[in-house]
């Protein structure tokens, strides 16, 4: 994003570091910040208040900056931090920030509700303010609209179709991951597992050109550090992935350190881990979700168990010296014997690839807007689950790394909230690093007790459960309704059955 806009001669670009307390320019005319993951939004209003920026997007004037944001959670559903943005970029920064920038070019002395509304209609770009959610006497969300029929009624997504995608700018020590030259190899994945945002939310897969992308990232890179890494949800479907590590394999880069993201595991060669090993990796990681086939085909993720052996063997082949597969608990339909083949699983693994060092991490399922388990809640079981594998396989010698079960809960809150959960962002202060700061906060919304946000009065939220629990039934207003993602909701409810359908008697 940085590189993109320090390209322009028409803007000045600073990046923030919110740890370092770093002060804005002078005259800032825009704020923007990319989202990753749930549990980094809910900093923003403090974000937004230690630069002197007033936090609601309502309260802002014409000298205050406009504060944008973009990335997967902002995509898949906005609408609890909605509030406090002016504009959210719906997609790929590639098209967006251009447009983005252009737009606000044109209009740049003009009032902020002016340049507002140009800003909503450049494609992808959302802007809250100009949306009203309605609600029915019951407080239940039955729509979200725009102010006037000069504002489009839907906002799409949209999506980078060029043969390059993107790669790190700036390489330093002082990076979460130090001196490493991210390279994106593919983007998306075309394995639709029914619970993944990376996968439905960024369709259709592409991938990075061998000689104008990744060939000249790389060589670019290779120039500032010796370490390289090679991005993307399943980096290993790329067509040419093969002829990539052949040119990894020459001599001059032996003093190279090349480590991959999550690979599928049908795709784990004895060449893979062989030209891995050369090259400083120690381990691969395979995402198998369960240890269970049914389970793994009620998600979608076509792999078989003898599969999963093969990578392990052929790892090992290959020379790496560890397996780190990841799984899931909590999964719809999931029972206690899913659970129990997972643990089965890794411990016929261990004995059947000996001298291998096997990691299982293991997090609790979490509904994702625009994903066809976007309907499901978070199953309490899961908590247990967690224990039960850790009983199982500790001992065994398996190195077990369970998430938090109530961080998963907190995300399915932030991920299937609508705006009503923005006051609670704003008043949960240091108690979002807390489960129960967030419950409490929230007891006080569904009370009525928080300072409302400016704009139009909004009903209580709905019950906490409801939330990250439930299962939704398809007729319900979703908060996402107003945007639309790669597919439609009718295609991702369609996904949603067939999984649901494949669960047998399960439950
Ligand atoms: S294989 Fe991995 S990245 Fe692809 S859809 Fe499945 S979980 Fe997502």
């Amino acid at each position: 994003m940085w590189a993109t806009l320090a390209q322009r001669s028409d803007v000045d670009v600073r990046r923030l570091f919110t740890d370092q307390g770093d002060p804005l320019p002078r005259r800032c005319d825009l704020f923007g910040l990319s989202l990753s993951w749930e549990l980094d939004g809910p900093v923003l209003p403090e974000l937004l208040q230690n630069q002197n920026i007033p936090i609601w997007a309502e309260n802002r004037g014409d000298d205050d900056p406009i504060v944008f944001g973009g990335g997967p959670v902002l995509t898949a559903n906005p609408e609890p931090l909605a509030p406090f943005f002016d504009a959210v970029l719906l997609g790929d920064g590639e098209l967006l920030l251009g447009a983005f920038i252009d737009a606000l070019q044109q209009c740049r002395n003009a009032s902020r509700p002016e340049r507002l509304r140009r800003l909503a209609m450049v494609e992808g770009v959302y802007v809250p303010s100009l949306y009203i959610p309605r609600y029915d006497a019951t407080g239940t969300l039955i729509g979200v609209e725009p102010v006037d029929s000069d504002v489009p009624a839907l906002v799409e997504k949209q999506t980078w179709r060029g043969n390059t995608l993107s790669h790190s700018t700036v390489v330093t020590p002082d990076a979460a991951w130090p001196d490493i030259h991210m390279v994106e190899v593919v983007r998306s994945c075309p394995e639709l597992c029914r619970f993944c945002l990376a996968s439905y939310l960024t369709l259709p897969f592409r991938t990075s050109s061998l000689d104008d992308g990744l060939i000249p990232a790389v060589e670019k890179g290779l120039k500032a550090t010796r370490r390289l890494g090679l991005l993307g949800a399943s980096v290993t479907q790329h067509p040419q992935f093969s002829d990539l590590l052949q040119w990894l394999n020459q001599d001059r880069f032996d003093d190279t350190r090349v480590s991959v993201s999550s690979v599928r595991a049908a795709t784990v060669t004895p060449e893979l881990g062989r030209i891995l090993a050369k090259r400083g990796s120690r381990s691969l990681t395979i995402a198998i979700e369960s240890g269970s086939e049914r389970m793994r085909e009620v998600v979608n993720k076509k792999l078989t168990t003898e599969a999963i052996h093969e990578a392990a063997r052929h790892a090992k082949q290959g020379g790496l010296s560890g397996l780190k597969l990841y799984g899931m608990v909590g999964l719809p339909t999931e029972t206690d014997a899913d659970v129990e083949a997972t643990a089965d699983l890794l411990l016929t693994l261990k004995k059947g690839t000996p001298g291998l060092r096997f990691t299982l991490g293991v997090s609790t399922f979490v509904p994702k807007a625009q994903t066809p388990f976007q309907w499901q809640g978070v199953r309490p079981e899961a908590e247990k689950r967690l224990k039960r594998l850790a009983k199982r396989l500790k001992p065994k010698g398996i190195d077990f790394r369970p998430e938090s079960y109530g961080w998963s809960v907190i995300q399915a809150l932030l991920s299937r909230s609508d705006r009503r959960l923005a006051p609670v962002i704003a008043a949960v202060g240091e108690g979002r690093e807390s489960m129960g700061g967030w419950k409490k906060t929230y007891r006080a919304a569904l009370n009525g007790e928080l300072e409302p946000m400016p704009g139009p009065e909004l009903p209580n939220p709905p019950p906490w459960a409801e939330v990250t629990q439930e299962s939704w039934d398809g007729k319900r207003t979703l908060p996402w309704c107003h945007l639309r993602g790669p597919l439609k909701p009718d295609r991702l409810r369609d996904h949603h059955d067939q999984a649901l359908a494949l669960a047998g008697d399960a439950e």
